[in-house]
């Protein structure tokens, strides 16, 4: 076989093995053993029976040939009326470019804002896919790191200084935040946003979760002085309205902009199956009880977490402010997230993901997703706490 570009061949390179609880955990569920699986960021639920009728009966009426790669017109509408209701932002269908899904969109974005060789900045904790997303654009990624001590939060001077040392063109920042549950507040997005427009960056911003917010407001960047010219958010049904499997969402950035990204979709996807599109704007136009319905089982799951959390020392709280997702401090047992999380596996048939799988910055921590029924979440945590306490008293 002729050589594979080393494009294709290195985009993992460099990525963190700690995904080996999760296919373990899998393992042990395909031999029969029950185990408690925190790991991956999916509901509990499947799609909402309405929303795949409509999908249905989108299909049944003919929505089965090509679509208009930007998207059809009234869901391209409906994303842009949601966004300037949310944001405040004047925009329209224009704006809009419906993708099949955020991590497309998050490609999509790194291709059209720097040609390759120019350097992508992202923050660590980072969402797993980024910096393989970066490489497939021929984009060399570069890590801001941030620290448990920081509340996980970006230092906008090393945004700056990174920036310049690396010759960088677009930097991308995601809040609600996966792995850590951060919410940005507006200072950090204001110093950001200072720093993009100081050095001719474009933003990225990916708000994929930003139905999920349990403490603070969201807000996307795209909305602050001058912002709305060098901005790109990555928007999603996914998180919102638990169609992961559906694969829809959209990037709302400069007309200039999404009509350079429609060039590239009709060399890319040709767009998103038109009965998909349908079903995203039924799901839309159910308006925000459905939205409210989805989010609702993560907050009160992150509050009985907190709960079930207060009061012990034996592992540290980030208390989570959005996202399904919670983080723990486990260094006080002195193993790594990685080797706590295999001896939880082991000793207890918990699945947690290991900080480290999400860059350097969360070493030493867990990720627990909020996706397993109340009951079952709870006494994991209790357990997991318990078992932090052994590792504490030995030390
Ligand atoms: N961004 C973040 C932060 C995510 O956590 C995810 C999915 N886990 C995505 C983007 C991509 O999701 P999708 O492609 O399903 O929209």
């Amino acid at each position: 076989m002729p050589q594979l570009s080393d494009r294709i061949t290195t985009l993992n390179k460099g990525g963190s093995d700690g995904w080996e609880v999760f296919y373990r955990a899998r393992q042990m569920v395909a031999e029969g053993k029950d185990v408690i699986e925190l790991t991956i960021g999916e509901h509990d639920i499947g799609t909402d029976a309405a929303i795949l009728v409509a999908m249905h009966t989108a299909a049944l009426n003919g929505a089965t040939g090509y679509a208009m790669v930007p998207g059809i017109a009234p869901l391209r509408e409906a994303l842009a009326e949601r966004v300037a209701a949310r944001t405040g932002v004047p925009t329209t269908a224009d704006n809009i470019i419906v993708t099949a899904g955020g991590q497309p969109g998050l490609l999509a974005t790194h291709l059209a804002t720097g040609d390759p060789g120019d350097a992508a900045l992202y923050v660590d904790p980072y969402y797993a896919t980024y910096p393989g997303t970066m490489r497939a654009a021929s984009r060399p990624p570069v890590a801001v790191e941030t620290s448990a001590e920081a509340a996980f939060l970006p230092d906008a001077a090393k945004i700056d200084r990174l920036a310049v040392e690396s010759g960088a063109k677009s930097v991308l920042i995601n809040t609600p935040n996966n792995p850590t549950g951060t919410v940005y507040p507006g200072d950090t997005l204001d110093a950001i946003a200072r720093v993009t427009q100081d050095r001719d960056l474009w933003l990225i911003s990916d708000e994929v979760y930003d139905t999920q917010i349990w403490e603070g407001d969201h807000r996307s960047p795209r909305a602050l002085p001058g912002m709305a010219d060098r901005t790109m958010v990555i928007g999603s049904m996914s998180k919102s309205h638990a169609m992961t499997g559906s694969r829809v969402g959209w990037i709302c950035a400069p007309e200039a902009a999404v009509d350079a990204l429609i060039d590239l979709a009709t060399v890319t996807t040709y767009g998103v199956p038109g009965y998909i599109q349908q079903a995203a704007l039924f799901a839309l136009q159910e308006g925000d009880l459905l939205e409210t319905g989805i989010a609702t089982p993560f907050r009160r799951r992150r509050d009985l977490a907190l709960a079930a959390l207060k009061g012990q020392t034996a592992v540290g709280v980030i208390p989570s402010q959005g996202a399904m997702y919670l983080m723990l401090d486990v260094r006080s047992t002195g193993l790594s997230g990685r080797d706590f999380a295999e001896a939880l596996l082991d000793a207890h048939h918990i699945a947690v993901m290991p900080g480290e799988s999400f860059g350097t910055s969360a070493a030493g921590h867990i990720r627990i997703a909020l996706t397993t029924e109340d009951d079952r979440l709870v006494s994991a945590i209790e357990t997991l706490v318990a078992f932090a306490g052994t590792f504490a008293h030995a030390a």
